[in-house]
């Protein structure tokens, strides 16, 4: 092999795998029914990669739900609640629950915005393969064999399934049952082999995190186990997202498999601990020099001429992807509304197999690759503005909450919401009636303040005491602001799967950013002019509008972080001279971002937190600034939320009773705490005695001016019954405690 890929999007051109699952969730279709799109969306794949010219074509890349998912069914790791079902009744149940049996829990593949289905091991576990369809490496392996196309099947690596895995009981260790699982491998690639499979690929991305020595240890044994097979196919062992840990590379490099993936994209530090370990002199190594995780055309010289420093390292290199492309859009052909200039520095799926390819034969032949790819735009006001920004920081915290305190007259446990209310239908559909033409801007405007007005009205008769325009007019808390700001390009059909069903198109920033006018001065104004009450502004952070794009990678992060911040600066100051007395910067993937490994981390919080504060610290004392993530388990970023300064932090807190408002305390931060008092996620309502005594527990950690009841995140996925209801118990049970001070 001389070019391949690591994976490739699952979900099909025009994202036929949604529409085929979801008409078989509704009963609109039949098992059949879905089985026939799999097949069709998988020859389509196969039959792409290899006509593009590449030597090695992937397959198990392919998923109904989920690839962890598929590996749970299987090694047949399936938690007793769900074996009363079957086939993919099952597999769906275990993905996203049934009346009366949750799901699995569902989280992010490492930093990526992909999300799998964790799975779930005890002791009572007992790993075995799983036979036919669910046996699906197998099954797909002949299928695209029958198809006149043989491939390399993709597994997780069994090291990564492990330590992705969540013990079913306290204080079990999935690693424990390594052993078993790899003798469930040691089977699928005896009868790989047996089917005629020459390669396959274990991913094993759990090797760029920092590892202990037990950990490498446990991946010694199991490829130590696994390479020893006498029939079994050549071992292709993937890293990906980062650098991998020397110890790692050390084991597999004298170890029994043939070869090694690198992420030469991510992980940079690659090229040193290859050599560090002495080159692979009797392995091939798939360089990972094409770029499986953004969106720009990979400078193919730059590229040449980084497998060309390569060479003597290794026995055999094969150029590859820097991981699977399933995390870019399918392809830019489709797109027909880009500006030329940001297009020509565009590859998706499609465009960057063809450098793969390309890469191959420019290496092969020693001829010439491809010339650079022209840089951003450049804004030099922007950066002029940026260059001239000294320190910044606001006022005294004492200063800013008497201030406060003046300017809003607020009263102890004061009540809000997070932003979003509920988006109708007849919401959805003024937008979507907008966007195709079918009604004027003056007639959606109007439809979106009626919306407003009614959301007003309503948080003034629940007795609400800081109100929120309701978020109507935003289809997407980042999308929003991409479309209106300078330096983002939307994409029409750029879809990434983020989970199961649910794709995502994430706005591409391309250029310096710049903000041409004001952007949610309007309506939050309007909101303001129906209320003496204050109204919360409400704008998404720097980070978060850069975790949740594609972001240029022609200079650092932390610039383009700076750039969107100045842009907020303007717009927060925008809106405190329109009057607007609270504002609220959303930073729900602030954690997200966070780099894999320790080492980085300190970096990333110091420019994240500066991006924060870049942003909101242009205001008066008496503007008070909020900012809201959604998560309970701040981990690493604990001691970063004191360092953003905002004056109130609202979190997730229901489903951990509160702890979160003491540790937070501990870890110094002293403003403002908005404890979710009820979780937002399922339609129930919450009784007031539930919230109250969460606030009391919160209470014990925060005295009542910083304490602020709230829910745990915002509303726009619940309807308003449920959510009319909730909140008159949320503001009873706040009265209630109030008056017990
Ligand atoms: N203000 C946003 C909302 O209420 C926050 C969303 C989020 O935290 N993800 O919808
Ligand atoms: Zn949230």
């Amino acid at each position: 092999m001389n070019t391949t890929i690591l994976g490739y999007p699952r979900i099909g051109a025009h994202r036929e795998l949604k529409a085929a699952t979801e008409d078989y969730w509704a009963g609109r279709t039949d098992a059949a029914a879905l089985a026939r799109t799999g097949a069709d969306l998988r020859a389509a794949v196969w039959t792409r990669l290899r006509d593009a010219g590449l030597d090695a074509v992937p397959s198990n890349t392919f998923s109904f739900y989920d690839h962890m998912l598929d590996t749970s069914v299987l090694v047949d790791a399936i938690p007793d609640r769900y074996r009363h079902l079957t086939g993919l009744d099952r597999y769906f149940a275990m993905a996203r629950g049934v009346q009366d049996v949750p799901p699995l829990e569902m989280t992010k593949w490492f930093d990526t915005n992909y999300h799998y289905i964790v799975p779930e091991v005890g002791p009572g576990t007992r790993f075995r393969l799983a036979e036919g369809a669910a046996a699906k490496p197998l099954a797909e392996y002949r299928e695209a064999k029958a198809r006149g196309v043989d491939t390399r099947p993709v597994l997780v690596g069994p090291l990564t399934y492990l330590l992705l895995a969540k013990p079913a009981v306290d204080g079990f260790r999935p690693l424990d049952l390594l052993d078993g699982l790899v003798d469930v491998y040691a089977e699928v690639l005896e009868r790989l082999a047996g089917s005629g499979a020459e390669w396959v690929q274990l991913d094993e991305p759990a090797l760029v995190a920092d590892r202990s020595a037990e950990e490498i240890d446990a991946l010694a044994r199991a490829y130590a186990r696994l390479g020893r097979l006498t029939s079994r196919p050549r071992l292709m062992v993937s890293t990906y997202f980062g650098t991998v840990g020397a110890g790692a590379l050390r084991v597999l490099a004298g170890g029994r498999v043939e070869a090694i993936g690198l992420d030469f994209v991510a992980g940079p530090g690659n090229l040193d601990v290859l050599a560090s370990v002495g080159g692979l002199p009797r392995k091939t190594l798939v360089a990972g020099v094409v770029d499986g995780r953004n969106v720009w055309r990979t400078d193919l010289r730059h590229a040449k001429a980084t497998c060309a420093s390569l060479l003597g390292l290794v026995d055999r290199l094969v150029v590859g992807t820097s991981c699977s492309l399933m995390h870019v859009p399918i392809d830019l052909d489709a797109e027909t509304t880009l500006a030329p200039d940001v297009r020509n520095r565009l590859a998706f799926a499609r465009q960057k197999v063809d450098e793969v390819v390309a890469l191959g034969r420019a290496l092969r032949e020693d001829v010439p690759a491809e010339a650079t790819v022209p840089s951003g735009g450049v804004d030099q006001a922007v950066r002029e503005r940026l260059g001239a920004i000294g320190e910044v920081r606001r006022g005294d915290r004492a200063a800013r909450f008497a201030a406060q305190k003046d300017a809003l007259g607020l009263p102890d446990l004061a009540t809000t919401t997070i932003g979003s209310f509920p988006q109708t239908p007849e919401i959805r559909r003024a937008r979507a009636d907008r966007r195709a033409g079918r009604i004027t801007g003056d007639a959606y405007t109007k439809a979106m303040k009626d919306e407003i007005a009614h959301v007003i009205a309503l948080q003034e008769d629940l007795g609400l005491d800081v109100l929120v325009h309701g978020e109507p007019e935003r289809n997407d808390m980042v999308q929003y602001f991409a479309e209106q700001l300078d330096g983002y390009a939307a994409t029409e059909h750029g879809w990434v799967q983020s989970y199961g069903s649910r794709y995502v198109r994430p706005p591409i920033l391309h250029s310096d950013v710049a903000r041409p006018r004001p952007m949610t001065v309007e309506w939050a104004t309007y909101a303001q002019s129906l209320t003496d009450r204050p109204v919360k502004g409400m704008l998404t952070g720097p980070v978060t509008m850069l975790a949740w794009s594609f972001v240029r990678d022609d200079q650092p992060l932390a610039d383009t972080a700076r750039q969107v911040a100045l842009a907020l600066r303007d717009e927060i100051a925008d809106l405190e001279a329109a009057g607007i007395r609270v504002i609220q910067v959303d930073e729900p993937a602030l954690r997200e971002l966070l780099p894999l490994r320790d080492a980085g981390r300190a970096a990333y919080l110091d420019w994240a937190v500066g991006a924060f504060r870049l942003a909101t610290s242009g205001v008066r004392d008496a503007t008070q600034i909020h900012t809201h993530m959604c998560y309970s388990e701040f981990g690493e970023i604990i001691g970063a939320i004191g360092a953003l300064d905002a004056d109130v932090t609202s979190v997730e807190a229901a489903r951990s009773h509160m702890e979160l408002v003491a540790d937070l305390r501990a870890a110094g931060y002293e403003n403002g705490i908005g404890p979710g008092v009820y979780d937002i996620h399922s339609p129930r309502v919450p009784a007031a005695e539930e919230m109250e005594d969460n606030l009391r527990r919160a209470l014990r950690a925060v005295e009542p001016a910083r304490l602020w009841v709230n829910p745990d995140c915002g509303l726009k996925t619940r309807a308003y019954p449920e959510t009319e209801a909730s909140l008159r118990n949320l503001v009873a049970a706040a009265r209630r405690v109030r008056a017990e001070l």
